[in-house]
């Protein structure tokens, strides 16, 4: 096979992965039970996976054997060998995810009958592939504004799920109808809670986990401050006391605030079916600690505090909280020069890292590419060094410079962090949705191999959504691509015309 042929067929790989031989020889053919072994420790299940995603995929029944075998050292949840050869299909996994990893895999490379003019079955070329993670958690942070159809976060999550992304955190900005507090939510923008409990399960079924986020300390508005909106007070002057005066921020010293959070957090935990990450935000908390009652208290103490208790809340849970990285170190401090931190020097957080428990994530979001100056331009990341040296599970967690999200892929890789949570915030759409799923997937997975978004893995980006479009029945021409109008698609992509 020429080098031509190899990058054909790798550049339909998103993410690529760890070691990828492709063979010259007759194709194996998917149709009516064509042959496929699946080795693998844990049986549970897997004859129903591989069974029914054959039919989705390809719409044949296998003739499937299933064979047992012991656990390896070097077994991983989600690894998986693949060979295909001209009359079988062989896959070596641990578990049912790396099984499923192994026909993600199989699809992307799967390519329809050639010379007909109604496509009735695909062919694979013959290739050994040998694959795992480079670091264990690979999310994906989706927010559900008020503008945000459900069906566009379903989607994000499919497509994630497909580029073996294993979590996404889902932030609702003040959409979710609380039992407990229904006034936390805006009152003309509720989400049916029946459609996010769908996509909850559905991620379980694709083998991602959804992990809830509320934001504990600011952003408390459930907006941004930028937009001068927030989701309790605009109607209801009653809540006041529960805030700092301008409403962007919790009010700590309030007992009932700490009551009300409480509420809030425990409800969305259950809602999730129990995740075993939560994220409480606790990032730009800019006006923290500013009424009568707090500018009066060290500040250090009512944070620790507030974080402490729902640290432990949530341990007693089996839950580990995850939060970003930014409120702990302080702006004007030369190690980080160049790099996002939020902390003011009159907040005098700074030491507050010391008093918080080791099992707390931080999530480090650092959105650009800062070039150092020496021959090697490469950043060396210090905000994300310094946490894992103080023995804090990191999160590297890059946005839109692709150059930043290829990377942080490598950084986490080589210093051996928790993972990767690429946010998408507000822009998850046009341009930017392939720089999220395909450099940020190539990122997390393989970090090794990452080309970007390019003419190829642009298409191959198109025909894997086209691809996800099948399995949902989707016929609408909005839903298609990842703009949702040609002409004039704006800022904002959700507008209805
Ligand atoms: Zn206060």
């Amino acid at each position: 096979m020429n080098e031509r042929e190899v990058k054909i067929l790798t550049d339909r790989l998103i993410p690529v992965p760890q070691q990828l031989e492709f063979k010259d020889g007759a194709e194996y053919i998917l149709k009516e039970k064509c042959r496929v072994t699946v080795t693998i420790c844990d049986y549970s299940g897997v004859e129903k996976t591989v069974k029914e995603l054959f039919k989705l995929f390809w719409g044949i029944t296998p003739d499937l054997s299933v064979k047992g075998r012991l656990l390896k050292k070097s077994d991983a949840l989600e690894s998986y060998t693949l060979e295909v050869s001209e009359d079988e299909i062989l896959i070596d996994a641990s578990s049912n995810t790396g099984v499923m990893n192994a026909l993600k895999t199989l699809r992307q490379l799967a390519e329809a009958e050639r010379g007909v003019a109604k496509t009735e079955s695909y062919f694979l070329v013959q290739c050994a592939i040998n694959d795992f993670p480079a670091m264990a958690f690979r999310g994906i942070h989706l927010c559900v504004f008020p503008e945000t159809p459900l069906w566009d976060i379903e989607r994000q999550i499919r497509i994630a799920a497909y580029h073996k992304f294993n979590y996404a955190v889902i932030e609702t900005w003040g959409i979710f109808p609380f039992e407990s507090h229904p006034e936390m939510c805006w009152a003309d923008k509720k989400i049916e809670k029946s459609e996010l409990k769908r996509l909850i399960r559905l991620g379980q079924d694709l083998g991602i986990t959804l992990i809830p986020q509320f934001n504990l300390l600011g952003h408390a508005t459930a907006s941004r401050s930028i937009t001068g909106k927030h989701a309790v007070l605009s109607y209801d002057p009653s809540l006041q006391s529960l805030f700092e005066p301008e409403g962007w921020t919790w009010c700590l010293t309030n007992p009932e605030t700490r009551r009300v959070l409480t509420d809030l957090v425990l409800e969305l935990y259950e809602f999730y079916d129990y995740p075993p990450f939560f994220h409480i935000g606790c990032d730009e908390a800019d006006n923290i600690g500013t009424c009568r009652d707090c500018r009066r208290k060290e500040l250090k103490d009512l944070v620790r505090d507030h974080i402490c208790y729902f640290h432990d809340l949530f341990a007693k849970q089996g839950t580990r909280i995850i939060m970003w990285h930014d409120m702990l170190l302080q702006t004007g401090d030369e190690r980080w020069k160049g790099y996002i931190v939020c902390g003011l020097p009159e907040h005098k957080l700074s030491e507050l890292y010391k008093e918080l428990p080791r099992d707390i994530i931080i999530a480090d979001w650092q959105y650009g590419y800062p070039k150092e100056k020496s021959e090697d331009p490469e950043p060396h990341w210090p905000t994300a060094k310094f946490f894992k040296s103080e023995e804090f599970p990191v999160l590297v967690c890059p946005w839109l410079n692709q150059d930043g999200m290829k990377s942080l892929g490598r950084f986490a890789a080589e210093e051996k962090l928790f993972g990767m949570l690429e946010t998408t915030w507000h822009i998850s759409h046009d341009r930017s949705f392939a720089h999220i799923f395909c450099t940020a997937a190539y990122a997390s997975w393989n970090p090794s191999v990452n080309p970007g978004v390019t003419l190829s893995t642009r298409l191959s980006l198109a025909h894997h959504l086209r691809q996800l479009g099948w399995d949902t029945g989707i016929d609408e021409y909005i839903k298609t691509g990842w703009s949702q109008y040609q002409v004039d698609p704006g800022h904002h992509p959700h507008t209805v015309i």
